[in-house]
């Protein structure tokens, strides 16, 4: 079983699709963290973020692996490193804008992304393209949103409690900028697919979400 979850940041996809994933005993794969740790390489390698060519040939060769413990704590490894306490920083967020857009890297985020799903007997698949573009014929499709707003509050809350001391301001033109970079870009930009079931977060719980998932699979 494959369910996809897309949606723009802050609209409470991490949780919920841990959680989904959790209740039903299959994977969950998180694909921004994919983004994430590859733009963490290319900063790390000191690659000009304007080099498509040099981005699309490190992308090639990397290995990501995502590792879900049973604290539901997130681990990230990249090329065999943890990276997960680097890769949530606003400047690495806000340097992903240089590196998603390019079809060349996405192609291979993709490859890895079904090589994840499928290693187990199912897979819950969090991210901005995964019910239009990494399995489009997904058994079940999602697209969580909530007012903007609340999108910033809680992306502001999730960093504070990672211990990262960000102004609400700052959170602010991160996720205005991310939208519009995420649903102008040419390839894979984030929408709903036709046949999504769309819920609007505002004023859900992250339980009442998950239990409203649940109830339509
Ligand atoms: O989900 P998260 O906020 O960690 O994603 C970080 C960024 O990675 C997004 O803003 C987007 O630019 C990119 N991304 C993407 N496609 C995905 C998942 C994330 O382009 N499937």
């Amino acid at each position: 079983m494959i369910i996809a979850i897309d949606g723009p940041a802050g609209s409470g996809k991490s949780t919920v699709a841990k959680r989904v994933a959790e209740r039903l005993g299959i994977l969950y794969v998180d694909t921004g963290a994919m983004y994430r740790a590859l733009t963490h390489k290319a900063m790390e390698k000191g690659l000009d973020l304007k080099d498509e060519a040099a981005l699309i040939n490190m992308a090639k060769d990397t290995e990501i692996e995502l590792v879900l413990d049973k604290n539901n704590k997130l681990t990230v490894f990249l090329d065999g490193r943890d990276v997960s306490a680097h890769i949530r920083t606003p400047e690495l967020t806000n340097n992903i804008r240089y590196v998603a857009p390019i079809p060349g890297v996405r192609r291979e985020m993709v490859k890895m992304q079904r090589r994840a799903a499928r290693e187990g007997k199912g897979a819950v698949l969090e991210g901005r393209d995964i019910g239009t573009v990494v399995f489009p014929d997904a058994d079940k499709k999602f697209y969580l949103d909530a007012d903007f707003q609340e999108r910033v509050k809680r992306r502001h809350k999730e960093l504070v409690e990672v211990g990262m001391n960000v102004d609400l301001i700052n959170i602010k033109e991160d996720v205005e900028r991310r939208d519009k970079s995420d649903m102008e870009r040419k390839t894979a930009p984030l929408r709903r697919a036709d046949d999504a079931a769309v819920i609007d977060t505002t004023k859900l719980s992250i339980e009442e979400t998950v239990e409203k998932i649940l109830s339509c699979l």
